[in-house]
Protein backbone atom coordinates (compact mmCIF):
# COMPACT_ATOMS: atom_id res chain seq x y z
CA UNK A 1 0.00 0.00 0.00
CA UNK A 2 1.27 3.32 -1.02
CA UNK A 3 1.95 5.50 2.07
CA UNK A 4 0.73 8.91 2.84
CA UNK A 5 3.78 10.44 4.47
CA UNK A 6 6.64 11.25 2.25
CA UNK A 7 9.59 9.39 4.17
CA UNK A 8 13.12 10.18 3.59
CA UNK A 9 15.43 7.51 3.14
CA UNK A 10 16.67 7.27 7.00
CA UNK A 11 20.44 6.24 7.52
CA UNK A 12 21.54 3.19 8.47
CA UNK A 13 21.95 2.25 12.54
CA UNK A 14 25.35 2.90 13.32
CA UNK A 15 27.47 0.58 15.47
CA UNK A 16 28.39 1.36 19.41
CA UNK A 17 32.17 2.38 19.03
CA UNK A 18 32.60 5.84 20.89
CA UNK A 19 33.98 7.06 17.45
CA UNK A 20 30.33 6.26 15.98
CA UNK A 21 28.34 7.66 19.00
CA UNK A 22 30.61 10.85 18.22
CA UNK A 23 29.44 11.02 14.84
CA UNK A 24 26.12 10.40 16.21
CA UNK A 25 26.00 13.13 18.45
CA UNK A 26 27.86 15.23 16.07
CA UNK A 27 25.08 14.96 13.50
CA UNK A 28 22.64 15.72 16.25
CA UNK A 29 23.71 19.05 17.00
CA UNK A 30 22.93 22.25 14.88
CA UNK A 31 21.19 22.75 12.03
CA UNK A 32 17.93 24.12 13.80
CA UNK A 33 15.05 25.28 12.56
CA UNK A 34 14.49 29.30 11.82
CA UNK A 35 10.90 30.39 12.71
CA UNK A 36 9.43 33.07 11.41
CA UNK A 37 7.30 34.98 14.53
CA UNK A 38 4.38 36.50 11.99
CA UNK A 39 1.93 37.37 14.41
CA UNK A 40 4.17 39.16 17.35
CA UNK A 41 5.72 41.76 14.99
CA UNK A 42 4.51 44.95 14.87
CA UNK A 43 1.56 45.09 12.37
CA UNK A 44 2.27 48.29 10.41
CA UNK A 45 6.17 47.69 10.38
CA UNK A 46 8.03 45.96 7.25
CA UNK A 47 10.30 44.37 9.64
CA UNK A 48 10.10 40.39 10.30
CA UNK A 49 11.76 38.95 13.12
CA UNK A 50 13.01 35.14 13.06
CA UNK A 51 14.21 33.10 16.04
CA UNK A 52 16.28 29.83 16.04
CA UNK A 53 14.65 27.09 18.00
CA UNK A 54 17.75 25.97 19.53
CA UNK A 55 15.58 23.46 21.80
CA UNK A 56 15.63 21.39 18.54
CA UNK A 57 18.80 20.14 19.80
CA UNK A 58 19.22 16.99 21.52
CA UNK A 59 19.90 18.25 25.11
CA UNK A 60 17.24 20.42 24.45
CA UNK A 61 18.92 23.46 24.39
CA UNK A 62 21.66 26.10 22.55
CA UNK A 63 24.36 24.83 24.77
CA UNK A 64 24.62 21.54 23.76
CA UNK A 65 26.64 23.45 20.91
CA UNK A 66 28.99 24.60 23.14
CA UNK A 67 29.60 21.98 25.37
CA UNK A 68 30.00 19.14 21.96
CA UNK A 69 32.69 21.74 20.75
CA UNK A 70 34.31 21.93 23.96
CA UNK A 71 34.69 18.41 24.30
CA UNK A 72 35.89 17.59 21.27
CA UNK A 73 38.24 20.46 21.82
CA UNK A 74 39.63 18.30 24.74
CA UNK A 75 39.54 15.13 23.11
CA UNK A 76 41.95 16.40 20.26
CA UNK A 77 44.13 18.46 22.58
CA UNK A 78 44.12 15.91 24.70
CA UNK A 79 42.97 17.35 28.02
CA UNK A 80 39.81 15.17 27.53
CA UNK A 81 41.34 11.36 27.91
CA UNK A 82 41.30 7.90 29.86
CA UNK A 83 38.91 8.23 32.75
CA UNK A 84 38.83 12.22 33.33
CA UNK A 85 35.66 13.33 34.67
CA UNK A 86 34.19 16.58 33.25
CA UNK A 87 34.08 19.32 35.75
CA UNK A 88 32.25 22.85 35.10
CA UNK A 89 29.94 25.43 36.57
CA UNK A 90 26.35 25.60 34.80
CA UNK A 91 23.71 27.55 35.67
CA UNK A 92 21.70 24.60 33.93
CA UNK A 93 21.61 24.36 30.22
CA UNK A 94 25.63 23.46 29.94
CA UNK A 95 25.31 21.36 32.38
CA UNK A 96 22.17 19.63 31.13
CA UNK A 97 24.51 19.24 27.68
CA UNK A 98 28.03 17.92 29.08
CA UNK A 99 25.85 15.43 30.93
CA UNK A 100 23.86 13.95 27.96
CA UNK A 101 27.08 14.29 26.15
CA UNK A 102 29.05 12.63 28.87
CA UNK A 103 26.66 9.84 28.83
CA UNK A 104 27.24 8.88 25.33
CA UNK A 105 30.85 8.90 24.85
CA UNK A 106 31.43 7.02 28.22
CA UNK A 107 32.71 10.19 30.39
CA UNK A 108 31.73 10.70 33.98
CA UNK A 109 30.17 14.40 34.50
CA UNK A 110 30.60 16.53 37.93
CA UNK A 111 28.61 19.73 37.60
CA UNK A 112 28.68 22.84 39.94
CA UNK A 113 25.13 24.58 40.36
CA UNK A 114 23.65 27.18 42.49
CA UNK A 115 21.66 25.69 44.91
CA UNK A 116 18.40 27.84 44.08
CA UNK A 117 18.96 26.35 40.05
CA UNK A 118 15.52 25.47 38.61
CA UNK A 119 14.19 22.05 40.19
CA UNK A 120 13.56 20.47 36.18
CA UNK A 121 16.87 21.16 35.71
CA UNK A 122 17.94 19.18 39.07
CA UNK A 123 15.63 16.42 37.93
CA UNK A 124 17.34 16.05 34.41
CA UNK A 125 20.52 15.72 35.83
CA UNK A 126 19.70 13.61 38.11
CA UNK A 127 18.10 11.42 34.85
CA UNK A 128 21.10 11.44 33.42
CA UNK A 129 22.86 10.55 37.23
CA UNK A 130 25.20 13.06 36.90
CA UNK A 131 27.13 14.72 39.93
CA UNK A 132 26.07 17.71 40.92
CA UNK A 133 27.56 19.71 43.66
CA UNK A 134 25.71 22.40 44.60
CA UNK A 135 26.80 26.27 45.65
CA UNK A 136 25.66 29.31 47.82
CA UNK A 137 22.46 30.35 46.34
CA UNK A 138 23.21 34.11 47.34
CA UNK A 139 26.22 33.80 45.02
CA UNK A 140 24.37 32.82 42.09
CA UNK A 141 26.02 31.54 39.43
CA UNK A 142 29.48 33.26 39.95
CA UNK A 143 29.44 31.37 43.45
CA UNK A 144 29.28 27.98 40.74
CA UNK A 145 32.66 29.45 39.11
CA UNK A 146 34.32 30.10 42.58
CA UNK A 147 33.31 26.31 43.41
CA UNK A 148 34.47 24.88 40.58
CA UNK A 149 37.64 26.28 40.46
CA UNK A 150 37.87 25.15 44.05
CA UNK A 151 37.08 21.63 43.16
CA UNK A 152 39.66 21.65 39.83
CA UNK A 153 42.40 22.96 41.74
CA UNK A 154 42.38 20.68 44.85
CA UNK A 155 43.02 18.28 42.20
CA UNK A 156 43.69 19.21 38.77
CA UNK A 157 45.14 15.38 37.33
CA UNK A 158 41.32 14.43 37.64
CA UNK A 159 39.36 16.33 36.01
CA UNK A 160 38.95 17.82 32.11
CA UNK A 161 37.85 21.63 33.17
CA UNK A 162 36.47 22.90 30.16
CA UNK A 163 35.91 26.08 31.84
CA UNK A 164 32.90 27.46 29.44
CA UNK A 165 33.57 31.56 30.62
CA UNK A 166 37.13 31.19 29.18
CA UNK A 167 37.28 28.68 26.44
CA UNK A 168 37.72 30.03 23.18
CA UNK A 169 35.62 26.78 21.65
CA UNK A 170 32.72 28.22 23.50
CA UNK A 171 32.10 31.05 20.83
CA UNK A 172 33.95 28.87 17.88
CA UNK A 173 31.36 26.73 18.36
CA UNK A 174 28.29 29.61 17.36
CA UNK A 175 31.36 31.13 14.68
CA UNK A 176 31.23 28.09 12.75
CA UNK A 177 27.46 26.47 13.63
CA UNK A 178 25.01 29.00 14.26
CA UNK A 179 25.97 32.23 12.57
CA UNK A 180 26.68 30.55 9.63
CA UNK A 181 23.53 28.96 9.45
CA UNK A 182 21.94 32.08 10.49
CA UNK A 183 23.21 33.34 6.84
CA UNK A 184 22.49 30.44 5.16
CA UNK A 185 19.00 30.26 6.16
CA UNK A 186 18.16 34.43 5.69
CA UNK A 187 20.25 34.15 2.51
CA UNK A 188 22.31 37.30 3.64
CA UNK A 189 19.46 39.08 4.27
CA UNK A 190 19.41 39.21 8.31
CA UNK A 191 19.95 42.94 9.43
CA UNK A 192 20.36 42.10 13.05
CA UNK A 193 21.24 40.07 15.44
CA UNK A 194 19.75 40.05 19.10
CA UNK A 195 20.88 37.67 21.87
CA UNK A 196 21.40 37.00 24.93
CA UNK A 197 24.39 37.12 27.29
CA UNK A 198 25.38 34.17 29.49
CA UNK A 199 28.90 33.10 28.88
CA UNK A 200 28.24 35.31 26.06
CA UNK A 201 29.44 32.64 23.72
CA UNK A 202 26.36 32.68 21.11
CA UNK A 203 26.83 36.26 21.00
CA UNK A 204 30.63 36.52 20.48
CA UNK A 205 30.63 33.70 17.81
CA UNK A 206 27.43 34.57 15.70
CA UNK A 207 28.41 38.33 15.92
CA UNK A 208 31.60 38.22 14.26
CA UNK A 209 30.49 35.46 11.80
CA UNK A 210 28.26 38.39 10.63
CA UNK A 211 30.21 41.26 10.67
CA UNK A 212 32.49 39.38 8.96
CA UNK A 213 30.21 39.17 6.08
CA UNK A 214 28.33 42.33 6.67
CA UNK A 215 29.36 45.21 9.48
CA UNK A 216 26.47 47.03 8.55
CA UNK A 217 24.24 43.97 10.20
CA UNK A 218 23.72 45.75 13.44
CA UNK A 219 24.32 43.58 16.93
CA UNK A 220 22.25 43.68 20.00
CA UNK A 221 23.41 42.23 23.51
CA UNK A 222 20.42 41.91 25.78
CA UNK A 223 21.18 41.75 29.64
CA UNK A 224 19.46 41.31 32.57
CA UNK A 225 18.26 44.69 34.31
CA UNK A 226 19.09 44.17 37.70
CA UNK A 227 21.38 41.46 39.32
CA UNK A 228 19.13 39.62 40.82
CA UNK A 229 16.62 38.47 38.02
CA UNK A 230 14.81 35.64 36.52
CA UNK A 231 16.38 35.48 33.46
CA UNK A 232 18.03 31.54 33.96
CA UNK A 233 20.91 31.64 31.23
CA UNK A 234 21.76 35.31 31.22
CA UNK A 235 24.48 37.73 33.43
CA UNK A 236 24.13 40.75 34.54
CA UNK A 237 27.69 42.16 33.28
CA UNK A 238 28.24 44.99 35.29
CA UNK A 239 28.22 43.06 38.77
CA UNK A 240 28.83 39.60 38.09
CA UNK A 241 32.54 37.67 36.95
CA UNK A 242 32.95 39.08 33.27
CA UNK A 243 33.88 35.97 30.90
CA UNK A 244 37.33 35.93 29.67
CA UNK A 245 36.39 36.24 26.00
CA UNK A 246 33.64 38.37 26.41
CA UNK A 247 34.23 41.85 24.33
CA UNK A 248 31.86 44.71 25.20
CA UNK A 249 33.12 46.36 22.00
CA UNK A 250 31.32 44.10 19.54
CA UNK A 251 27.92 45.28 20.41
CA UNK A 252 26.09 47.99 18.34
CA UNK A 253 23.31 48.07 21.13
CA UNK A 254 23.26 46.48 24.68
CA UNK A 255 19.33 46.46 25.92
CA UNK A 256 18.60 45.68 29.58
CA UNK A 257 15.16 43.43 29.84
CA UNK A 258 13.25 43.45 33.24
CA UNK A 259 12.37 39.22 34.30
CA UNK A 260 8.66 40.79 34.36
CA UNK A 261 8.94 42.03 30.41
CA UNK A 262 10.11 38.92 29.62
CA UNK A 263 8.15 36.60 31.13
CA UNK A 264 4.98 38.66 29.26
CA UNK A 265 6.36 37.94 26.03
CA UNK A 266 7.13 34.08 26.92
CA UNK A 267 3.32 34.28 27.39
CA UNK A 268 2.49 35.80 24.51
CA UNK A 269 4.63 33.61 22.40
CA UNK A 270 2.71 30.59 23.64
CA UNK A 271 -0.61 32.03 23.04
CA UNK A 272 0.14 34.22 20.25
CA UNK A 273 2.83 31.98 18.03
CA UNK A 274 1.85 28.66 20.08
CA UNK A 275 5.63 28.48 20.87
CA UNK A 276 6.81 27.15 24.13
CA UNK A 277 10.21 29.25 24.84
CA UNK A 278 12.26 29.96 28.08
CA UNK A 279 12.79 33.17 29.75
CA UNK A 280 15.63 33.91 27.67
CA UNK A 281 13.72 33.87 24.98
CA UNK A 282 11.34 35.79 26.34
CA UNK A 283 13.82 38.55 26.67
CA UNK A 284 15.12 38.46 23.40
CA UNK A 285 12.29 38.87 21.64
CA UNK A 286 11.25 41.88 24.11
CA UNK A 287 14.37 43.74 22.88
CA UNK A 288 13.32 42.23 19.40
CA UNK A 289 9.88 44.20 19.54
CA UNK A 290 11.82 47.24 20.72
CA UNK A 291 14.02 47.45 17.34
CA UNK A 292 11.12 46.08 14.92
CA UNK A 293 9.45 49.37 16.67
CA UNK A 294 12.45 52.13 15.41
CA UNK A 295 13.38 50.48 12.07
CA UNK A 296 11.58 50.48 9.07
CA UNK A 297 12.35 47.93 7.65
CA UNK A 298 14.89 44.72 7.66
CA UNK A 299 15.21 40.81 9.62
CA UNK A 300 15.93 40.68 12.85
CA UNK A 301 17.19 37.33 13.83
CA UNK A 302 17.02 36.22 17.39
CA UNK A 303 17.25 33.01 19.68
CA UNK A 304 15.27 30.40 21.07
CA UNK A 305 17.97 29.08 23.84
CA UNK A 306 15.43 26.70 25.03
CA UNK A 307 11.45 25.61 25.67
CA UNK A 308 9.45 26.55 28.41
CA UNK A 309 9.29 23.03 29.63
CA UNK A 310 12.22 23.45 32.49
CA UNK A 311 10.27 26.20 33.51
CA UNK A 312 6.35 25.23 33.87
CA UNK A 313 7.17 24.74 37.85
CA UNK A 314 7.42 28.53 38.12
CA UNK A 315 4.57 30.65 39.58
CA UNK A 316 4.35 33.45 36.39
CA UNK A 317 2.33 31.23 34.42
CA UNK A 318 -0.70 31.33 36.87
CA UNK A 319 0.07 34.85 37.43
CA UNK A 320 -2.75 37.69 35.59
CA UNK A 321 0.06 40.67 36.06
CA UNK A 322 1.85 39.69 33.01
CA UNK A 323 -0.76 38.41 31.21
CA UNK A 324 -0.50 40.30 28.19
N1 LIG B 1 19.64 31.43 27.39
C1 LIG B 1 19.68 30.32 28.14
C2 LIG B 1 18.39 29.69 28.56
C3 LIG B 1 20.91 29.79 28.54
O1 LIG B 1 20.97 28.68 29.29
C4 LIG B 1 22.11 30.44 28.14
C5 LIG B 1 23.44 29.90 28.57
N2 LIG B 1 23.84 30.27 29.85
C6 LIG B 1 22.02 31.61 27.37
C7 LIG B 1 20.75 32.07 27.00
C8 LIG B 1 23.22 32.42 26.96
O2 LIG B 1 24.08 31.72 26.11
P1 LIG B 1 25.63 32.03 26.11
O3 LIG B 1 26.24 31.29 27.27
O4 LIG B 1 26.11 31.49 24.80
O5 LIG B 1 25.83 33.50 26.25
Amino acid sequence: MESFVETRPLPPATGKSRDALRQQMINRVGNTPLLELSKIAPAISRVKIFAKAEWFNPGGSIKDRAALSMILEGERSGALQGDKVILDASSGNTGIAYAMIGVTLGYNVKLVLPENAGELFKKILQAYGTEVVFSDAQLGSDGAILKAREIYQASPERYFYPDQYNNPANWQAHYSGTGAEILHQTEGEVTHFVAGLGTSGTFMGVGRRLKEFNPDIQLIAVQPDSPFHGLEGLKHMDTAIVPGFYDPHLADLSLAISTEEAQAVVKRLAREEGLLVGLSSGAVVAAALRIARDVQEGAIVTIFADSAHKYFDQKFWQESRNRD
